[in-house]
């Protein structure tokens, strides 16, 4: 068997223990004669996975008891419309910060819903920085402001929060999900697409702040009511039993490698190896300004279509997989979650020194 080195922006790598641990459990979870893919969600058996990832992820993460955590379906895109639909209904007024795609899909969705309004974006130089803001942008009487923590296609990240003063900051963190200590008090709610850092497609986590829940207009679909969720404890109907499951060995495996803290040490030190090479190289360069880079997705660039074309063909017959750059900012993305190991990155960079020298 060999595995390559996935970099794909997601879904993505998940830790190869996880999957050992995984396979190992497949026919017959704890003794319990099933797989979890087979069992009720309603069994014993299944309600303590879920509880066990919920205590795990408030452990992890610090999630102050005030908060509840959902797992929900639909993908981060779902959220899009639900965020509308369960706060958008006080002054009827949210305030958008349009740093790349999903944060543009989030607000077109709101549009259909009240009165959306962009504060600040990037869109000017292809969302390759974090607009700056200050507290008198946002509109105090707006139900929430919204932001993309990090930006999956452009490599772009929040290292400080906007100052939206007393308005609700919502955060779609789907890319950024455990990969550093994240402070969710100063939130409202935060959420992300698991299929990042968390596990396979398929589940949405949202920590809602208590006071945000009951605010859903009446149209609101009962699913994607979060305070139906909430008062069901995520299991109004069938939820994502297997994946919720993974979930819960990709949390155990944070923990047993020293929890967040700890996943920003590595992180760190994994993009600064690739950073540091494209700052240093003639031929490849990075898409973002330095001070916004994400820890997460690196895009990068030569000068030359070809070259980036032959870069990336000759990446993947080493196994280096998944490295093409979104359509919009062309050349090439390394994304490096959590589960792709320092070798991956300490690799790639050794084979982008090598085609470099070959194609100089
Ligand atoms: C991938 C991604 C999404 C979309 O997620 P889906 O689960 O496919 O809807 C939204 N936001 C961010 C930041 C993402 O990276």
């Amino acid at each position: 068997m060999s595995r390559v080195y996935n970099f794909s922006a997601g879904p993505s790598m998940l830790p190869e223990e996880v999957l050992k641990k995984a396979a190992s459990e497949m026919l017959d979870y704890e003794g319990s004669g099933q797989s979890v893919m087979e069992m009720s969600h309603r069994s014993k058996v299944f309600d303590k996975i879920i509880k066990d990832a919920e205590a795990l992820l408030r452990e992890l993460m610090n999630i102050p008891d005030n908060y509840k955590v959902l797992f929900l379906q639909g993908g981060a895109s779902a959220q899009f419309s639900a965020i509308p639909l369960n706060f958008m209904n006080g002054s009827g007024k949210a305030d958008y910060i349009i740093t790349g795609q999903w944060a543009n899909k989030a607000y077109q969705e709101a549009c259909k819903y009240g009165e959306a309004r962009i504060v600040a974006s990037s869109k000017d130089k292809t969302f390759s920085y974090i607009p700056k803001t200050k507290r008198e942008d946002f509109d105090p009487e707006a139900d929430y402001a919204y932001i993309c923590m990090n930006n999956t296609i452009y490599g772009t990240v929040y290292h400080e929060l906007p100052d939206t003063g007393d308005v609700p900051l919502i955060a779609d963190i789907s890319s950024c999900f455990l990969s550093e200590p994240l402070d969710v008090t100063k939130f409202a709610m935060v959420y992300g697409g698991a299929q990042k850092n968390v596990a396979p497609a398929g589940l949405v986590i949202a920590i809602i702040r208590e006071d945000m829940l009951g605010k859903q207009r009446d149209i609101t679909p009962t699913m994607m009511n979060y305070k139906v969720q909430a008062d069901n404890d995520s299991l109004y109907n069938t939820p994502p039993c297997y994946t919720i499951y993974i979930c819960k060995l990709v949390l155990e495996w944070i923990k047993s490698l020293g929890g967040l803290e700890k996943m920003k040490e590595r992180n760190e030190k994994k993009a600064k190896i690739l950073y540091d090479f494209l700052d240093s190289s003639k031929m490849f360069r990075g898409t973002v300004v330095p001070e916004d880079r994400s820890l997460m997705n690196v895009p990068f660039v030569t000068d030359s279509d070809e070259l980036n074309a032959k870069f990336i063909k000759e990446a993947e017959a080493q196994g280096f997989v998944n490295l093409k750059g979104h359509r919009t900012v062309g050349g090439m993305r390394a994304s490096i979650y959590n589960a792709m190991p320092i070798e991956g990155v300490e690799k790639l960079v050794a084979f982008m020194k090598k085609f470099e020298e070959e194609n100089a």
